[in-house]
């Protein structure tokens, strides 16, 4: 499985202010930074969607990649997010006023979008792969994802604060190589990160110890102006298989 954290920086650097990873070029979990890649056949390969949730850094370029991947015909971007998710991009995104409405723009033989509900614990198969929903502990209703291609997997938790249905679902998976964990906040920002359903570096290790498993444990979603901070907190926590996540990396699992 390739899995690549896109960049989102102009140019390009390791801060991170919006959220969105390519599986396999033709899957995609969130679509902070989908629409600012550079390579038009590679926006027009994501033919699937899955959306964590709808906060603006994880949905932030989507009505750019639906314009810039449209072609007149049947065939279209799929978006799949909880029925919350797809109603929020409707009525606040796609209405008309920020954004043209591209899902009533849509018929059956043109379409820009599509629309997939997801139900939480109900894997979906697509491109080869097999994702699972499964609910996170964010500040608003959050589901992370499960990515599994029969031969290895891989998790997306997306943005939580300590959390338990997760974990107890990606431990039943024996293929699991990785997990893409946040950690928002630096230790000095504790209350900040536990009122906001994110994780800093005491609770991101807390949350290390309860999946206890010899994985590799990529560290994402460190606020821009924290991420120095963070990463020493976290170093000095001394965890075994952590590291800072390399937006633009091609990772192989
Ligand atoms: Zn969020
Ligand atoms: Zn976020």
């Amino acid at each position: 499985m390739r899995v690549e954290f896109l960049p989102s920086s102009v140019p390009a650097s390791d801060a991170q202010f919006l959220v969105s990873y390519l599986v396999n070029e033709a899957v995609a979990i969130d679509g902070g930074s989908l629409g600012l890649l550079a390579d038009l056949d590679r926006q027009a390969a994501v033919r699937h969607v899955f959306l964590t949730h709808a906060h603006l850094d994880h949905i932030a370029t989507l009505p750019i990649l639906l314009e810039n991947t449209y072609e007149p015909g049947p065939e279209c971007v799929e978006l799949l997010g909880s029925a919350a998710v797809l109603e929020c991009l409707r009525r606040d995104v796609f209405n008309g006023r920020v954004w043209p409405d591209f899902f009533a723009l849509s018929t059956q033989a043109d379409r820009f979008v599509r629309g997939t509900p997801l139900e939480a614990g109900v894997p979906v198969e697509r491109a080869g792969l097999t994702v699972t929903p499964v609910p996170v502990s964010h500040c608003l209703d959050t589901l992370g994802m499960l990515v599994d291609d029969g031969r290895v997997a891989v998790a997306f938790p997306s943005d939580t604060g300590p959390t338990v249905e997760f974990w107890r679902r990606i431990a039943a998976c024996p293929r699991l190589a990785a997990v893409f964990l946040e950690c928002s906040w630096p230790e000095s920002m504790a209350a900040l990160a536990a009122e906001t359903g994110h994780l800093c570096p005491s609770t991101f290790a807390a949350e290390v110890r309860k999946l206890d498993r010899d994985v590799r444990w990529i560290v994402v979603h460190r606020k821009a102006r924290y991420a120095t901070e963070i990463g020493r907190d976290l170093a000095a926590l001394g965890l075994e298989n952590v590291e800072l996540v390399r937006p633009g990396l091609a990772y192989e699992f």
